[in-house]
């Protein structure tokens, strides 16, 4: 695997890679690499000549300065994990790579309800820091194909209205989410859960699978307060639990059969953040 701090660097061996016809696959991650991230450079590797891996905490999509500050840093693993993956090539560009204009002005891009429900909701601006830096990933990387995983579904959205926004012609790949053994979805933050707080979180997954199995009787908000009260209980703090009409990208009160529905939480346990959701 090569690594490239630099833009200039990395764009002369891009050049390279395209006159040569190769298709580069993007993984865009912020590093902790787990599995999860490992599994879009086994997607991006079958379907694509070049992967490149990017690792670059992104200081424009954190609403909590003290998140960005505490954002887990295992380089040395990383570089291992990705080289036993046979990933090609990491970027590993430093703030002024990936924002030569500062990270003051940012672009805005008009995201609609996108940016306004759910993760929106709760973490202000943080949409708008994804775009800005994805957008100029896109612009320094140039792939045909970008992979991304579900398990932040809202992301995924966001994504593919930026590449409609930027009249972009690279192809979105969304890839399954990846999950420990006990269900808890694998995430970068997972590392800073104590052990038993990771026993704890599994319960997180057990509501969504309670929702998908129950959510074509009765009513939401009930189901909903059963597993507030009886699967999660006191030590989760639940920002929301909801269900999504992913077609209209709509909050519905109940699911209907008809419309493509995710069940969607973010809940604090041990002060971390966690989300997950499942298709229904
Ligand atoms: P992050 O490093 O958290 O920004 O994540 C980088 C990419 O990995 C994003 O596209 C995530 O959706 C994806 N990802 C994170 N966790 C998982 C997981 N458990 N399974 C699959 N993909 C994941």
């Amino acid at each position: 695997m090569i690594i490239f701090k630099t833009n200039v660097e990395l764009a002369k061996y891009i050049e390279n890679q395209l006159l040569s016809n190769k298709t580069i696959g993007f993984v865009p991650t912020m590093g902790a690499l787990h599995m999860g991230h490992i599994s879009l450079v086994n997607a991006s590797k079958k379907a694509t000549d070049i992967t490149i891996t990017s690792i670059f905490v992104n200081p424009t999509q954190f609403n909590n300065a003290a998140d960005f500050a505490k954002y887990p840093i295992t380089l040395a693993q990383d570089v291992t994990l990705l080289e036993d993956a046979e990933c090609d090539i990491l970027f590993l560009p430093n703030v002024t790579e990936v924002y030569p204009n500062g990270t003051e002005k940012l672009k805005y891009y008009d995201l609609g309800s996108l940016e306004k429900l759910l993760e929106g909701e709760f973490r202000p601006g943080h949409f708008q820091g994804v775009c800005n830096v994805l957008d100029n990933l896109f612009t320094i990387v140039k792939p045909s194909k970008v992979f991304m995983g579900l398990k932040d579904y809202q992301q995924c959205a966001v994504v593919a209205k930026l590449l409609e926004i930027t009249k972009s012609k690279i192809e979105l790949v969304t890839c399954e989410t990846l999950r420990e053994k006990n269900g808890l979805a694998m995430s970068s933050r997972n590392a800073r859960l104590s052990l038993e707080a990771k026993e704890e979180a599994k319960k997180i997954y057990a509501c969504l699978q309670y929702i998908k199995s129950n959510c074509s009787y009765g009513n939401f908000e009930n189901h909903k307060k059963h597993c507030l009260e009886n699967i999660l209980g006191p030590n989760f703090k639940t920002e929301y639990f909801a269900l999504l009409n992913t077609t209209d990208w709509e909050l519905v009160d109940n699911y209907i059969a008809s419309k493509k529905t995710n069940v969607l939480i973010a809940t604090w346990l041990d002060g971390i953040r966690l989300i997950d959701n499942l298709e229904i």
